[in-house]
């Protein structure tokens, strides 16, 4: 009889601690759980250097240049009109897993002309959906195989899965958008130091849409601050909430569909 109790306790109690986590990451936005799970993250060799947080590069000299305004990064119009871009799921994603991946890939096909497709052995161009050492993505079309990384610990979010793949398409954070300085003040002061560089301006697509603080690209109050006190405010009001997307916004797939053309 004890030992019932004691069975039925515990799993009340894992019921329980279950549905708090559930509901406590159902409350985080994308740029929250980004930052959560790409902490603390132990990173082999063999991963590509990562900056802003999840922007993945494969020299220091790559840095400070946005590929895709500089040489073009974006992935080919088929003629029918649509962006057919292959990718490959790898196996080691459970299959709950992997519909959370699809359904991120497939959100695409309702608002823009990008249509994700599994991959052929006569592709030349493709993204490999793997699990490694965070939530990354490099910026556009590199050529060749091309990594996303979504670990399956932390990543596997709707918001988080359309957050990589629009790096993956091209685009950068929206703070660090070459006019970020007329909407939102970066507090240099309250940043962790040698995170300084996640603040820079680059020229970014912003395809003339205006800047959006409910973009899954930006990134919240607090990101990379040393103190618990804001590395960003935004202009004129500070009190304005930014950063909390959950998904795609209405400016994101505006800008998407003006650089390819949908
Ligand atoms: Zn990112």
């Amino acid at each position: 009889m004890t030992r019932m109790l004691t069975f039925s306790a515990v799993a009340v109690l894992l019921l329980a601690a279950c549905s708090w986590a559930h509901s406590e990451t159902e409350e985080l936005s994308v740029s929250e759980l980004l930052e959560r799970a790409n902490s603390n993250l132990v990173r082999s060799a063999d991963e590509p250097i990562l900056i802003e947080g999840d922007i993945a590069i494969d020299s220091e000299s790559e840095r400070n240049a946005d590929p895709c305004t500089s040489r073009g990064c974006t992935w080919g119009k088929y003629t029918d009109g649509k962006v057919y871009i292959p990718y490959y799921i790898n196996n080691h994603f459970s299959s709950r897993e992997k519909s959370i991946i699809t359904r991120g890939l497939e959100s695409f096909s309702s608002f823009s002309c990008i249509r994700f497709r599994p991959s052929r052995s006569s592709d030349r161009d493709w993204l490999s959906i793997e699990s490694q050492s965070g939530c990354w993505s490099y910026v556009g079309r590199r050529g060749g195989k091309q990594v996303v990384s979504l670990a399956r610990q932390g990543c596997l979010y709707h918001g988080t899965v359309q957050h990589e793949l629009l790096h993956a398409l091209g685009f950068n954070h929206e703070q660090t958008r070459n006019d970020r300085d007329n909407h939102i003040r970066v507090l240099l002061q309250n940043v962790q130091s040698g995170m300084e560089h996640n603040f820079r301006k680059i020229a970014t697509l912003n395809q003339g849409t205006s800047y959006d603080y409910n973009s899954v690209m930006q990134y919240h109050k607090y990101a990379f601050s040393k103190n618990n006190q804001p590395t960003m405010l935004p202009i004129p009001n500070p009190n304005v909430s930014f950063g909390n997307a959950k998904e795609m916004s209405r400016t994101d797939i505006a800008r998407l569909n003006t650089l390819y053309k949908c």
